[in-house]
């Protein structure tokens, strides 16, 4: 086996940390715009490339959690932080143990078995269907499970939406369509419209089921809802899935989980004498009601459980008149380490992916740091581990904070910022979630730099790195980098740039520092996001999620 490639694997179906999008192309009035803003932050640069050079070289092997990697990545972050005079942020610590649970299908020569009037349908891992075992328990036998078709299999009181009302799922399998009723009916006022919301995320449809009590669900693929196509899906599901223990998330967990193919389902729906596309037609209406099908699945999954851990670095400047109030910056540390069966390069230095994010928390740590007087409230700084894994460093960070989540003012994270030229547009992933936006704003007009929302809002960007364990916590949080449309060769070079990225140095060994690699851009873009955590560091206001958000109530409860 492959290890490294598994890990890698992993990542794409959980994190994408990575790669999101650039943000819309609109154009903004060049007449507000400086020819050229350079920032002169961290010394105008020199003190990010330092950093982004020595994460990014051979000597990290890739940052990988567990290996050798790790422990040269953390022992250095830790250096950073006390050199600067920052003290241990979780309660006396530097260090913050994440325990994981890692579980590998053995028998993945498996066939998921189908009685459906009648006959039987089989169908075959990898090619029809990916599942897995979310319990972590080494064998679980599904016997006879009453399938039932749940729609998006969303339960969102803010949008008066209920899949499952008046319904028992208890042992039964669903079947649930990717993405929200507002993407599937492109209609504006449901939801929000083609932006995804928490609810169209997959790991929402197998939360949402194993609270009403399924046995196991399978999510119906379609590469436009998705966000991604199958061979992302089976890739990712190929190899060992991280989580945290049980023990440290009690929420109940499904014991088979996956996805099927959009012919598979077809397949199935048709055997059991139903229009699988006149049913997904029917969920994107209100009053749509589930459909039981005259069906049921068996299958049995073979696991191997190990545990590990892996430990978030976390620093803290004390606020100095509130220092119980708190603004947590993150970055995470690690990658994708090494895969030694490879010709040639074997190291994935991940320079873009996550060296620039976890560079960048030093340099504006360092900024904090030098701050007289010091800032009123509280800064953590939290390199966090695993995210390539499934986000669990912030998760467990979330679950068990040093400053309270509800003391927690805001996250502002930072993940793969580009190198590329300063960029005329800060794109705002997740835009429109939170007052966090105008605080961004303010500093980027100050910058002569405009905010633009990203581009494809319906591939659930906001879901997929550090900050939305925070914000699933009702913490505002702001996951925001340079756009392509550059002060200096306008969108051409930026989209240029960012494909570039994406094409050829993405989760590959090619993303490695090099010398000529522009770094004015995310120099820029920390210069901003040091400023906003600095106000807010300086205030006494409680930025708030909008209206709309899907995180609003989690925050409301917490501050009554
Ligand atoms: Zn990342």
């Amino acid at each position: 086996m492959r290890p490294l490639l598994i890990l890698a694997s992993t990542t794409l179906m959980l994190a994408a940390c990575s790669k999101a999008p650039p943000p819309a192309a609109t154009s903004a009035p060049a007449a507000a715009a400086p020819a050229g803003y350079q920032s002169t932050f961290a010394g105008s640069g020199a003190h990010f490339t330092e950093r982004l050079k020595k994460l990014a070289s051979d000597e990290f092997e890739g940052r990988e959690p567990g290996t050798l990697g790790e422990r040269t990545t953390t022992a250095y972050l830790k250096d950073q932080f006390e050199r600067m005079g920052l003290k241990p942020g979780n309660n006396g610590s530097w260090f913050q143990s994440v325990p994981t649970v890692e579980v590998a299908l053995q028998n993945t020569d498996l066939t998921l078995d189908v009685d459906v009037a009648g006959g039987k349908e089989t169908f075959a891992y990898k090619t029809d269907v990916v599942v897995g075992n979310l319990s972590a328990k080494p064998e679980v036998a599904i016997k006879d499970s009453e399938l039932v078709f749940v729609g998006y299999g969303v339960k969102a009181p803010e949008h008066n939406w209920d899949d499952y009302a008046g319904l028992d799922v208890k042992g039964k399998t669903v079947i649930v369509l990717v993405n929200d009723p507002g993407f599937g009916n492109n209609d504006t006022t449901l939801f929000k419209g083609r932006a995804m919301t928490y609810y169209g995320r997959w790991t929402y449809k197998f939360e949402e089921a194993a609270r009403q009590g399924a046995a196991a669900a399978l999510i119906v693929h379609e590469t436009e809802g998705a966000g991604y196509g199958w061979g992302v899906v089976e890739n990712s599901w190929s190899g060992p899935q991280f989580d945290l223990p049980a023990s440290e998330d009690p929420a109940p967990r499904l014991d088979l989980a996956g996805w099927i193919t959009k012919s598979s389902a077809e397949r199935l729906f048709t055997k059991a004498g139903l229009d699988f596309t006149a049913l997904r037609s029917s969920a994107d209406v209100r009053g749509f009601k589930p459909q039981s099908l005259p069906a049921k699945l068996s299958a049995t999954l073979r696991s191997t459980i190990k545990n590990g851990t892996s430990e978030n670095v976390v620093a803290l400047l004390p606020g100095s008149s509130r220092p119980d109030e708190a603004i947590v910056y993150s970055a995470h540390w690690d990658h994708l380490g090494k895969d030694t069966t490879r010709s040639g390069d074997q190291i994935f230095n991940g320079a873009v992916d996550n060296a620039t994010g976890v560079a960048g928390l030093i340099v504006i740590a360092e900024a904090f740091a030098k701050q007289n007087p010091p800032p009123q409230r509280s800064i953590v700084f939290a390199a966090v581990t695993l995210e390539e894994s499934g986000l669990l460093g912030s998760r467990y960070y979330a679950a068990h904070p040093p400053i309270a989540m509800d003391k927690t003012v805001a996250n502002i994270n930072m993940d793969a910022l580009y190198l590329t030229k300063t960029a005329r547009n800060f794109a705002v992933v997740g835009y429109g979630q939170s007052e966090l936006d105008n605080y961004l704003k303010e500093a980027a007009a100050a910058q002569g730099r405009v905010i633009t929302p990203e581009e494809s809002p319906e591939k659930g960007f906001f879901f997929r790195s550090d900050h939305f364990n925070f914000a699933r916590k009702g913490v505002p949080a702001l996951y925001a980098k340079g756009g392509t449309d550059l002060f200096e060769g306008g969108e051409t070079a930026g989209r240029a740039a960012f494909d570039d990225y994406g094409k050829n140095r993405y989760h590959q060994v090619s993303d490695e520092f090099k010398d000529d690699l522009p770094v004015a851009g995310a120099v820029a873009d920390l210069e901003a996001l040091y400023k906003v955590g600095s106000k807010l560091a300086n205030e006494t206001s409680w930025p708030q999620w909008a209206a709309d958000s899907e995180f609003k109530a989690v925050r409301d409860a917490s501050k009554k």
